[in-house]
């Protein structure tokens, strides 16, 4: 059993369901500004809104939920090396936790690993 490329594959697991998850986040602010130009200001969510987001542990079966607010989801994902994971979801062979809530865990890689695919190619050129 080779444990490098099983391993690479759960961290890959894990930066996957990241993705899909920020995602959501950036939908919300995209319907936001469709409020403020329909000017319908009342439409726009709660900043602090509890949203269900995936676990982003390395089971690719897993599809357990974590309710936690976008703001704190965004600020833990600012280190990104972080995953939001619910309890006892880490494996310890490829990470470490960093910090522990009542009902999710931040993880780290104990090992960086390229992101795979191609949308996260952050651009400095602010458009909006
Ligand atoms: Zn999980």
């Amino acid at each position: 059993m080779d444990m490098h490329i099983s391993e690479r594959r759960q961290i890959e697991n894990e930066m996957i369901f990241r993705r899909v998850n920020e995602k959501i986040g950036d939908g919300l602010d995209d319907l936001d500004a469709m409020h403020i130009e329909d000017n319908k200001p009342h439409l726009i969510r709660d900043k602090d809104l509890l949203l269900h987001f995936k676990c982003e542990c390395s089971d690719e079966n897993c599809d357990a939920r974590i309710a936690i607010k976008l703001s704190v989801y965004r600020e833990i994902h600012e280190n990104r090396d972080a995953f939001i994971i619910k309890l006892n979801h880490q494996v310890t062979a490829i990470e470490k936790v960093i910090l522990s809530e009542d009902s999710y865990s931040v993880v780290e890689k104990n090992n960086s690993t390229d992101e795979p695919g191609d949308t996260l190619n952050t651009t400095s050129i602010n458009n909006k």
